[in-house]
């Protein structure tokens, strides 16, 4: 599932213009998703579903430092850590260090991150007072089908792209036997402990009066839509890709939008007409909002419970 951080930044994308530091971060953001949804396909594919435990993105917190864990898959036995990379190119290791070679530049050691993760997570197990009879393997994973590392250990944990496959059909093998009361009560307490971000950081800042106003497309995402269907007027077309969509469905998708940005702002028909942008008469508006959601309050101070 898309964090609500990717998805305010999506929303976001088209509405403020982004420093060259958020850009950088959405676009990292973007390609970790894709780079987990690509996984977890891989996953699904190679072991049965009901012998499958898997936590996505935990974040987790112990001795006063926050770890996250890409992906994470409990069995009978072992406690599966997957920490997901989609480099992509070429690169090279230096005396212990990381480098990517069309620049030289030193970059995070993954593995190091990767062991750091292990380690605070078997504190934290222990901590917790869990039965540790279960190993804790960790993998680092490349899943960029143009990703090379030069002068790696044939030893080092890491699953290049060409051994994916392999790497997966083995794992499903090992993976015969359904989870128990114990591993389930173990994810419940995994998830327990998962910090849900506190402070969007790195989110730029925005508010209401200043946003972009408009109509997303549904498809491309794209504000350059228009209205059109003859005098009635009922769809929204999108200069953009071309895409069509009725009015009522794109009013609703707009006030989903306008929620997710502004949680503490009302939902009234003269906010969400500004919001909408198009109409020339907030009466459309009105007459989706009503038709959808309950009224609360009269005349101009009433607003919609969505
Ligand atoms: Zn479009």
């Amino acid at each position: 599932m898309m964090s609500h951080e990717l998805t305010l930044m999506h929303l976001l994308n088209c509405r403020v213009s982004f420093t060259e530091k958020e850009k950088k971060y959405f676009w990292k953001m973007r390609k970790g998703f894709e780079g987990e949804c690509q996984f977890d396909e891989l996953l699904a594919k190679s072991v049965p579903n009901e012998n499958c435990l898997v936590l996505n993105d935990l974040l987790l917190e112990h001795n006063n430092t926050q770890f996250q864990l890409d992906s994470v898959l409990l069995s009978t036995s072992t406690i599966y850590v997957f920490e997901i990379k989609t480099f992509e190119g070429d690169y090279y290791i230096k005396n212990g260090e990381w480098f990517f070679c069309k620049t030289n530049n030193a970059i995070t050691n993954p593995l190091h991150q990767m062991q750091r993760s292990e380690t605070l997570l078997r504190q934290l197990l222990q901590q917790q007072g869990i039965n540790s009879n279960l190993q804790i393997q960790s993998n680092l994973i490349f899943i960029h089908p143009e990703f090379t590392l030069y002068n790696s250990s044939k030893d080092s944990p890491i699953i290049f792209p060409t051994q994916l496959n392999r790497f997966m059909k083995d794992l499903g093998k090992k993976l015969t036997v359904k989870p128990n009361q114990r591993h389930m009560q173990l994810a419940e307490k995994l998830k327990s402990m998962h910090i849900s971000r506190p402070s969007f950081e790195n989110i730029p800042k925005y508010s209401f009066e200043t946003i972009k106003k408009g109509i997303s497309c549904a498809s491309c995402r794209s504000l350059h839509v228009i209205l059109i269907g003859g005098t009635k007027m009922h769809q929204i077309f999108c200069n953009n890709c071309g895409h069509v969509e009725e009015v009522d469905e794109s009013i609703l998708r707009a006030v989903k939008e306008y929620k997710l940005l502004f949680p503490d702002r009302k939902v009234t028909t003269s906010s969400i007409w500004q919001w909408c942008g198009v109409f020339k008469s907030p009466k459309v508006i009105m007459r989706v909002l009503k038709k959808n959601f309950n009224k609360v309050g009269k005349n101009r101070y009433s607003y919609f419970v969505v």
